[in-house]
């Protein structure tokens, strides 16, 4: 046996899918781990599971009680581990991981209700020499019913064809926006970004373009990058107009509902 999708999803969601020991995000390629082994009577259950980047799995993976040796992790040091870092995760619910190789700046935004709309620009920056596949952005809001969409637009500036994957000249994925509802009912935003290339800095404008006083109060806007892949996704999202167009979130993602939009500034 192994651990069910739900317990998977559901310690990944716990860890912002960050690693339990060094804390560096690990987007959507990580694992989860059984804390104590399969082989010694380690249950698949919530309680059991640690997600470890591949870096700090090999450090705990091969504890061997009767043999300790060097400093490997036991099951009892990672248990105390990843508690403190899921109430860390718990107490700090929009907060990016501390160590994520793709940064947001600003990640929070303030439109307050004075007499002129805002306009920002969200500064996605990958910090790496690598290049990251299939970013996924999420915007939520402070205030709980609002219509994103009715009150702000999202525009991908300087969006170079590089941006989009071609075969030939036909566009076999771009980026895109999309509204959702989470598993909590709360409406958010999702930004994904299909490529960014070693230290680039993506930028997307976030503008208010309507606003009624009564109905629109002063609204928080935090962003969280929430997965991306140092891989090509296998699945290649479609342009949009075409039919079977579909999207397939991360795990870590939980939602009821999606309306796509794609990017159409070309
Ligand atoms: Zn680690």
């Amino acid at each position: 046996m192994g651990f069910s999708n739900a317990v998977k999803k559901e310690a990944l969601f716990e860890s912002k899918r960050s690693c339990c020991l060094c804390h560096t995000f690990c987007g959507r390629d990580v694992d989860v781990h059984h804390i104590k082994h399969q082989n010694e009577g380690g249950g698949d259950d919530l309680q059991n599971a640690v997600v470890l980047c591949f870096d700090c799995h090999s450090e705990s993976g091969h504890y061997n009680q009767k043999h300790p040796k060097g400093n490997k992790y036991s099951p009892e040091e990672l248990k105390k581990f990843r508690d403190e870092w899921w109430v860390w995760c718990k107490d700090h619910p929009y907060a990016q991981p501390p160590k994520i190789p793709i940064s947001l700046s600003p990640n929070t935004f303030s439109f307050d209700s004075g007499a002129y709309l805002g306009i920002y620009v969200l500064h996605v920056q990958n910090k790496t020499q690598n290049i990251y596949y299939q970013t996924w952005i999420k915007i939520s809001f402070d205030v709980q019913r609002i219509e994103p969409l009715e009150r702000f637009s999202f525009t991908f500036i300087d969006d170079r064809n590089v941006h989009h994957l071609r075969v030939g000249s036909k566009v076999i994925a771009e980026n895109k926006y999309m509204t959702a509802e989470d598993s909590t009912g709360k409406t958010v935003v999702f930004l994904l970004i299909e490529i960014l290339k070693p230290n680039e800095i993506f930028d997307v404008r976030i503008e208010e373009i309507k606003r009624s006083f009564e109905e629109n109060p002063p609204i928080n806007l935090f962003c969280d990058v929430v997965s991306f892949s140092e891989t090509p996704s296998k699945f290649i999202s479609n342009p949009s107009g075409k039919t079977g167009s579909s999207i397939t979130p991360p795990e870590a993602i939980r939602l009821k509902t999606i309306r796509i939009f794609s990017d159409n500034s070309e």
